[in-house]
């Protein structure tokens, strides 16, 4: 699924919109629809990808600009203290096949300590 058919694809080409907190030509971050915490940041590449481990396959530098696009967006928004969380399969609780990061920071974390 990609295109017109994935709901990130047309996040990410300003399609439909989003609260967009950072863009890059390769990465966008924009706030979840239905946040889980105080702070909840989608961290997006452009590029579609079903899931993490096929974007770390196709392409690992990507993978490594999101984490630097994560660290930048939790500096400003959460003193830089974070959980990134990538459900991977329906399973898993994975609902949109195309890969993203879950930013997750503030005070009222979901998951306690774990
Ligand atoms: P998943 O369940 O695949 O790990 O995460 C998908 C996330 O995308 C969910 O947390 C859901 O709230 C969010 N989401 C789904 N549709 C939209 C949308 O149209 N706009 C935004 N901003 N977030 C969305
Ligand atoms: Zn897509």
């Amino acid at each position: 699924m990609s295109g017109n058919d994935c709901i990130f694809c047309a996040i990410t080409s300003g399609a439909i919109p989003a609260e967009i907190v950072e863009s890059t030509d390769t990465i966008v971050a924009f706030r979840d629809i239905a946040p889980k915490a105080d702070v909840h940041v989608l961290i997006v590449p452009r590029e579609h990808h079903a899931n993490v481990v096929d974007l770390a396959a196709a392409n690992p530098a990507l993978l490594a600009d999101m984490a630097a696009m994560a660290g930048r967006v939790a500096d400003a928004q959460c003193n830089g203290e974070f959980r990134w969380v990538f459900n991977t399969g329906p399973r898993a609780g994975q609902s949109v096949f195309h890969v993203h990061g879950h930013l997750l920071g503030g005070s009222e974390l979901p998951w306690g300590d774990a």
